[in-house]
């Protein structure tokens, strides 16, 4: 187990490359907010994290996140939770139940049964729609083409609470192209969040225009196998 003072250190770090990025771009430096990746970290890992004031985190599995996070969310107020991994139908109320942003929709199919879980549990978490910008085969996603006609579905077909777009852009490929490509789509629709940047890229996604990065090794070390 790392030691808590490194990651509270790798923490206010990631914060200042955050707000110096920012700031070069001529953003305000507060102008994105972290999201700390926490998969395959249990709640001793993170419990630093959040004594030292943080509140938003990312997931990638339903029932991993459940399980850490129901009783952290007991000992600390106004979590806010990500869910940044894929998401199935049949997991879809879970979700909406327990995360309060989902960033992976990408599909009718998903829509649909969000907005029932959505009806059932009376919750409405924030939903972004996950773009492939690379056009990966094994990578989840719409088309970047097809992503305004799919937007516009979530919102019009199945009144859904799109707030934004997310994109994981090939890891070959220098990134800011897809980040660029992301940011576009976001605004063509109007959407306000735009999802993107990882350990490696996260300031060359601030530059581009991110509202929220995903830092999980850059914060809390290698992940365990
Ligand atoms: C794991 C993960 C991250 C964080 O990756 P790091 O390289 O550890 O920062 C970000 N986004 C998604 C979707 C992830 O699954």
């Amino acid at each position: 187990m790392p030691e808590a003072h490194f990651t509270v250190e790798n923490l206010q770090d990631v914060k200042a490359k955050i707000a110096r990025a920012c700031e070069e771009a001529g953003r305000p430096g507060d102008a994105v907010t972290l999201t700390a990746v926490t998969k395959k970290f249990d709640a001793d890992h993170i419990r630093p994290v959040l004594e030292a004031g943080h509140r938003t985190f990312g997931e990638n599995r339903v029932q991993e996140a459940q399980g850490k996070w129901l009783a952290l969310r007991g000992e600390f107020a106004d979590i806010s939770l990500h869910l940044i991994g894929p998401l199935q139908t049949n997991k879809a109320e879970d979700a909406v139940a327990f995360f309060d942003v989902i960033e992976t929709l990408d599909r009718a199919k998903l829509a649909r049964a969000l907005a029932k879980a959505m009806e059932k549990t009376g919750r409405r978490p924030d939903i972004l729609v996950q773009v492939n910008t690379g056009e990966e085969d094994q990578k989840a996603g719409v088309a970047p083409r097809e992503a305004p006609a799919f937007i516009a579905q979530c919102r019009d077909e199945f009144s859904l609470p799109v707030t934004g777009v997310m994109c994981i852009p090939p890891a070959a490929d220098y990134p800011a192209p897809h980040f660029a490509l992301l940011k576009r789509i976001a605004a063509d629709a109007g959407l306000p969040v735009v999802s993107m940047g990882m350990s490696g890229d996260y300031e060359i996604a601030c530059n581009l225009g991110a509202t929220h990065v995903r830092v999980g090794s850059g914060i809390f070390g290698d992940r365990p196998a």
